[in-house]
């Protein structure tokens, strides 16, 4: 089980740590700044760097099989670290930064399509949501002028932690069906940006939706009857 340093703190890019364990399959440190791969967001890349200067790839960051477990993936044929080695895990940051950008952005468009989210994934520079809508009602340009008119209206992002007694009070909050939230702890992780969405989300997000800058519909696709594919980009 690992310390996840970016679930308070998005912005840290770097952090000491300690390796407890090595192997073909990947890093586990007892501290970590990696997001892994899940809720649609990739996995980070960057670098291990250990006190002898000697720097160690890692390429991609995935979930262990325990809770709070992260892998951390060197590139193939890299010589692995010890177990207890001190060493200091950086992110790519200029990447992971677009991702939470792009990340919060999908917040946003939910709160403009109506209709249940039926997946989403982000991806360096874009992101799509698929809905659950039938016909065409879907309007390219209006979707993109709401967005920029929201990422421009400067709200706040951030974390609010709620029971699970009160999500089950309000199940409207969760609108991506395929990812359920994760309850039975106690309480869940809702990410709120103010006056506009509200849901639980264990990703990385921008302190405000100025920072996601402007964006375009790149396309909507028809994926089904049902199913309607956004596809965002940055605008620059
Ligand atoms: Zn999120």
């Amino acid at each position: 089980m690992s310390e996840l340093l970016f679930r308070d703190d998005g912005y840290l890019r770097s952090c000491s740590a300690r390796v407890i364990e090595a192997d073909a399959q990947g890093i586990k440190l007892d501290r970590t700044v990696f997001y892994p791969m899940g809720g649609g967001q990739p996995g980070d890349t960057g670098m291990l760097r250990l006190p002898s200067g000697r720097a160690i790839a890692i390429v991609d960051t995935v979930k262990g099989a325990a809770a709070d477990e992260v892998i951390h993936v060197p590139a193939p044929g890299s010589p692995l670290p010890e177990p207890e080695a001190e060493l200091v895990a950086d992110i790519d940051w200029e990447r992971r930064y677009r991702l939470m950008r792009m990340h919060t952005c999908l917040h946003l468009l939910c709160s403009i399509v109506p209709g249940a989210v039926t997946g989403g994934q982000v991806s360096d520079g874009r992101g799509r949501l698929d809905f659950d809508v039938p016909g065409s009602s879907l309007d390219k340009e209006a979707i993109a002028s709401r967005l920029n008119a929201l990422i421009a209206e400067a709200h706040p992002v951030g974390p609010r932690w709620i029971t699970d007694e009160e999500l089950a009070a309000q199940p409207d909050l969760v609108r991506t069906m395929s990812v359920k939230p994760p309850s039975g702890m106690g309480r869940v992780r809702l990410m709120e940006i103010s006056g506009v969405d509200l849901q639980p989300c264990g990703g990385t997000h921008v302190r405000n939706t100025a920072e996601i800058g402007p964006v375009i519909v790149a396309k909507i696709e028809n994926k089904g009857r049902q199913n309607r594919r956004v596809i965002l980009a940055f605008a620059e």
